[in-house]
């Protein structure tokens, strides 16, 4: 049945910047002041009138029993407090006053600014919040728990140059899917695939699990989490030894040809295939099949990022398109994150960065736990969830619950993390704010605009961290730290014509198009505009040196991987709180009758770091030895509250010093309902 659009008064254009790559057009209808319907427009071609049903269901987050209307201070304990509203002056009064307190008895460093991307649009992060915590000299936060290994790779090898947008996929004759999941993140890939697919061209899908993708395609490798390295590197040895990697193009455009060469030679067909629990034929056929078919399109995902090995795995796999000569054809090449594209300067901070200690976020709880100088007496958290997303949540949930600590959370909903706040500040959604969404899959710029009047008193993020600069004397002439003036700001400093562009309600376009063709349009942003197969920096970097492989961190204790991928539930965390069915453990047959489990038992998933207890659903869609639960879980999706960062290591990946989810190893037994 059709669906009918639900009674509205009015419909209005804008644009989702939510941590997704897409990007989309949206077409929000309004009634009464109320969103009523989110649906895609057709402004942005590639997102062509269609969005998530994750984003159709953000009405229920606007006006839901979650979301935050007031400021207001904790009554109670820390983890299941009560809160009591106090007006706006109050809450500036007192976060400044604390952040006052603690930078002049403890230092700045003692303050801790954290923050993801939640709301990814250029307002809402690195505007007038990282003025703040820069001339406050707080410690600095690596914002590494997703991407950073991806973005060091990608940075190293290209100089992050743009990447193959979605719709030149209909041009290539193999598509190689390689720990991504379109169907749930990214949605608007697939039908450009299916294109493709419909115009001859052959699919590969490198992923642990059986994807909607892996389903249809002519090829799955069904690789062990963590081993996408040595799958990698066998396919270099084989384009090096067969004669098929192209010399002539290495030799223009390319370095560091022959020392990615000399690590790749120990990986044979074979040997790849016993680390990665595959069969050699395959491995070999997918081989074959990507030397001699062009043009061909690899879509590198985040999949493959977040172990031990992350950072050597994507430079390896980022790597193959220059041994292979897959540039310089329309439908050949790769795609990564297009965020860099735009080659945005964010002159607009006003603030030199200071040379304070930097705090990587995977480390959260050893900060709030351990013995650090000075210690983290203040945490600000906005546009992001810890408690839900960051690994080992028993040890930050330890640390959140100190009483020594002081914590805000600006956010729009009371998160896990936001329960245990002394100060929750009310944000505003991307329906209530000016914003500048930036899609990293398509090429895309656009302008959000509010769509309703906020909800409650919330407020948008320049607004409040300019009433904190204000209200600390930090602000300079104190001119420039509302929304509107922040925007006319970005605009204003955005380079070429992308300002313009946008104010004058059109989709911005980069110097080079859309569709950039690589090494056609676009060369390598590195210095002397090469690849560089082997960057030096990388290969300090890793303890064990660039393209070396570490071992599974498996033990007889605690054999199974654990991934924890994304799902059609959330954007990272962002919309956990709505209801949604019960989650369960996915788990391969073998591994369920080896445990004596059936279908739907309550069993608990454990290892040192903690366990989690939920239902279990037996399906042969993940690859024996591993099992699955979902990215971005709040804690009430689970039967104990806690989710699967709670069994993921804080170590850091290879290069990057990325999270490592993946790592995770762990034990599952049956417990009583
Ligand atoms: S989350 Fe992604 S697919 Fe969903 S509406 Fe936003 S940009 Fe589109």
């Amino acid at each position: 049945m059709p669906a009918t659009k639900p009674k509205h008064d009015r419909t209005v254009e804008t644009a989702c910047p939510l941590d997704c790559p897409d990007s989309c057009s949206l077409s929000v209808s309004i009634n009464d002041g109320h969103v009523v319907g989110i649906d895609g427009s057709e402004r942005n071609p590639v997102t062509g009138g269609y969005i998530c049903a994750k984003v159709r269901r953000f009405g229920e987050r606007v006006e839901g029993p979650k979301r935050l209307r007031y400021p207001a201070v904790r009554v109670g304990p820390k983890g299941n407090a009560v809160f009591s509203r106090i007006s706006w002056e109050e809450a500036i009064d007192l976060v400044a006053g604390r952040l006052r307190e603690v930078r002049d008895r403890w230092g700045g460093e003692a303050i801790l600014p954290f923050s993801y991307g939640g709301s990814n649009g250029l307002l809402t992060q690195d505007t007038t919040d990282a003025r703040l915590f820069r001339r406050l000299g707080s410690s600095r936060l690596a914002r590494t728990v997703c991407a950073a290994p991806t973005g060091a790779a990608a940075m190293a090898l290209y100089g992050k140059m743009p990447s193959t947008s979605y719709q030149d996929y209909p041009l290539a004759k193999l598509i190689v899917v390689w720990g991504a999941n379109p169907s749930v993140s990214g949605i608007h890939l697939v039908p450009y695939i299916q294109q493709a697919r419909k115009n001859g061209a052959r699919l590969v899908v490198v992923d642990p699990r059986v994807t909607p993708l892996a389903r249809q395609a002519d090829l799955h490798l069904p690789l062990k989490p963590g081993t996408d390295l040595p799958v990698a590197l066998a396919l270099h040895r084989h384009l090096f030894e067969s004669g098929a990697a192209d010399l002539r193009f290495l030799e223009q455009h390319a370095r560091g040809a022959e020392r990615l060469r000399e690590r790749a030679a120990e990986w044979t067909f074979e040997r790849a295939a016993e680390v990665a629990g595959l069969q050699p034929a395959p491995l070999r056929q997918f081989a074959e099949l990507y030397a001699k078919t062009s043009p061909a399109l690899l879509r590198c995902g985040w999949g493959l990022e977040r172990n031990r090995n992350g950072g050597s795995a994507v430079a390896a796999v980022l790597g193959l398109p220059a041994v292979a000569g897959k540039f310089g054809a329309r439908g050949g090449g790769y795609t990564m994150s297009n965020s860099a594209a735009w080659r945005i300067e964010r002159t607009w901070i006003e603030a030199d960065e200071p040379p304070t200690r930097v705090v990587n976020m995977n480390h959260l709880g050893r900060m709030l736990t351990g013995a650090t100088s000075p210690p983290v007496k203040l945490l600000f958290v906005y546009n992001c969830n810890p408690a839900a997303t960051v690994p080992d949540q028993n040890l930050i949930l330890r640390g959140l619950t100190r009483d020594d600590l002081f914590t805000v959370v600006f956010d729009q909903v009371m998160t896990d993390t936001a329960a245990y706040a002394d100060v929750v500040l009310p944000a505003t959604t991307f329906l209530e704010a000016y914003d500048l969404a930036r899609g990293y899959g398509p090429i895309s710029l656009q302008m959000v605009q509010p769509v309703i009047d906020s909800i409650g008193e919330a407020r948008s993020n320049p607004e409040v961290f300019g009433q904190l600069l204000t209200a600390l004397g930090l602000d300079g002439d104190g001119s420039r730290g509302g929304e509107l003036e922040t925007l006319l700001q970005v605009l204003n400093q955005l380079p070429g014509t992308l300002g313009q562009d946008l104010r004058d309600g059109r989709m911005a376009q980069p110097p080079f198009g859309p569709t950039p063709v690589q090494f056609v349009d676009v060369f390598p942003w590195t210095p002397d505009g090469k690849v560089d197969l082997f960057p030096d920096a990388l290969d300090k970097e890793s303890s064990v040196g660039l393209y070396r492989y570490l071992p599974d961190p498996g033990t007889p204790q605690y054999p199974l991987a654990l991934i924890s991928p994304s799902s059609d539930r959330t954007i990272s965390s962002t919309l956990g709180e709505l209801p949604r069915p019960e989650v369960a453990l996915v788990m391969h047959p073998l591994d369920s009758r080896a445990r004596g489990l059936e279908e739907g038992a309550s069993v608990r998933i454990f290892n040192d770091l903690g366990e989690v207890r939920c239902k279990l659903s037996i399906e042969p869609t993940v690859r024996p030895g591993t099992v699955v639960l979902p990215k971005g879980l709040w804690r009430a999706s689970t039967a104990n509250g806690c989710t699967a960062t709670a069994l993921a290591p804080d170590t850091l990946s290879d290069i990057g010093a990325g999270a490592c989810f993946n790592d995770a190893r762990v034990q599952v037994e049956r417990v009583a309902n």
